[in-house]
């Protein structure tokens, strides 16, 4: 597996990709900002969103049995999983009871986390995104590069060749009506004929037992309401204590995202109807060892509006592939190590500390601290390349000894005025796609000593 340097250099070969990638993301960033200067309590909203998740991390073992409790009075039947493949087990069961071979499934990053998709074709079920973007995501044998927007980086003449190939759509269409139109047809015909369908849970409420679901288009109640069966799957970190704090999380939540003021469809789950089953899978999966790290628990906060992947310098520009991980950006490098810390080891170095994902996050999680933090850790646990290592140890010595520091600056302006290869040559990864800087004739330090001896 390539780490993130790795993919991010494929990726930036596209030129052209890499530009409209990190402007398209920008727009959704300058909506997104356009839409928060209008609510003149944005800030006390993010206070409250925050506090509301502290509260409802501090009892997630108190709310969690009050929802389920809930939901069972409901007449919902409800499973707990421990990790990713339980959950893809008793999805498996609850499909076999049913009779179920073929299912629709509205977006869940939960699912793409647990690989479920591949699970259950494994196990020989036929399973559709029904999400536009998963949809055309799955078609190309991809995964989501994004949590809101999962084809962000295909462009529509790639979507166009993709629904000729699949949809049968005319060669060399790419005019987005025209395609949008081909795959509502498309996904008609399978939430006409699937008994069961599996959504994602934004929010689950813990007095009620009943849980939101939100989408733009509409596909996770479509399949819902359709289905003989209706498996919902959540994180335990989903659940939030009463129905009054929805108003909160609606309004943070399409603002923080995609500038929307409200999502398109905040559909509310309470019980099934006549006839129809419903499930909902509580899944742990790494959190409850997440919610055991002091430094590293707010992270639970996440609503996965995706507002820091849009604002993430770093993330616009390596695309979100290149994160190896179901959940990609800021956010998915403080959660991936937690789930595997030696596979996942390069992605908390995948940012440049600014501080822009912390600032725009409407659960106020201090990300880019805990990316920080986490290098530490890793450090620690030794899973930081050596060279780096030793590299940064005799750079913490170079600037602990000002005689060294001046020497070490005298010198390297020197070698890349004598010998320019010397730094920029291939084997230098900082190089290979900067201009070599002119070096300067003194050091900034010489300059003003200069300066301050002819003011005297
Ligand atoms: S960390 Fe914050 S900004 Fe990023 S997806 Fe989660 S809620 Fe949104």
């Amino acid at each position: 597996m390539m780490n993130h340097s790795q993919a991010a250099e494929e990726f930036t070969h596209d030129v052209d990709r890499t530009t409209w990638h990190d402007k398209t993301l920008w727009f959704v960033r300058e909506k997104r900002d356009k839409a928060v200067f209008q609510i003149p309590e944005w800030e006390a909203l993010r206070e409250a969103a925050s506090r509301i998740k502290h509260n409802a991390l501090s009892n997630l073992d108190e709310y969690l049995l009050e929802f389920e409790q809930n939901a069972i009075n409901n007449g919902v039947k409800v499973h707990w999983a421990a990790d990713g493949r339980e959950h893809n087990e008793i999805v498996l069961q609850i499909l076999r009871e049913t009779g179920a071979t073929q299912m629709v499934k509205s977006k869940s990053m939960l699912t793409e986390e647990c690989h479920l998709n591949e699970f259950l074709i494994e196990q020989g079920v036929d399973v559709v995104d029904t999400d536009l973007g998963e949809r055309v995501v799955q078609l190309a044998k991809e995964p989501p590069s994004h949590i809101v927007m999962p084809c962000i980086h295909k462009k529509k003449e790639e979507i166009g060749e993709l629904f000729h190939e699949h949809l049968g759509t005319e060669k060399g269409a790419s005019d987005p009506k025209y395609l949008a139109e081909a795959a509502r047809q498309h996904l008609r015909e399978k939430f006409l004929t699937r008994r069961a369908a599996l959504t994602g849970v934004n929010f689950a409420v813990a007095e009620t037992g009943g849980f939101v679901v939100c989408t733009n288009e509409g596909n996770a109640d479509m399949g819902a309401h359709l289905a003989d069966v209706h498996i919902a799957s959540m994180g335990i970190e989903k659940i939030i204590p009463k129905a009054q704090h929805l108003g909160v999380f609606l309004r943070l939540l399409a603002r923080s995202a995609t500038g929307q003021p409200v999502t398109t469809y905040s559909s509310h789950f309470h019980r099934p109807r006549a006839c129809q089953a419903m499930h909902i899978i509580i899944v742990d999966n790494g959190r409850t060892t997440q919610l055991g790290r002091p430094d590293f628990r707010n992270s639970l906060k996440c609503i996965r509006c995706g507002a820091c992947m849009n604002t993430c310098p770093v993330y616009r520009r390596s695309g979100g592939h290149s994160y190896h991980n179901a959940v990609a950006g800021p956010i998915g490098s403080i959660l991936a190590p937690n789930l595997d810390m030696r596979k996942n080891a390069d992605l908390p170095f995948a940012s440049t500390l600014c501080g822009s994902c912390s600032n725009v996050c409407p659960v106020k999680i201090d990300i880019h601290d805990q990316l920080y933090k986490w290098r530490q850790v890793l450090a620690a646990e030794g899973y930081v390349d050596s060279s780096k290592k030793q590299g940064m140890k005799v750079m913490a010595s170079v600037f602990a000894n000002p005689k060294l520091f001046r020497f070490s600056g005298k010198a390297g302006r020197t070698m890349m005025r004598l010998v320019p290869f010397s730094v920029s040559n291939p084997l230098n990864p900082w190089y290979k796609q900067r201009e070599m800087p002119e070096p300067p004739k003194e050091s900034f330090r010489e300059w003003y000593m200069k300066r301050s001896s002819k003011e005297q």
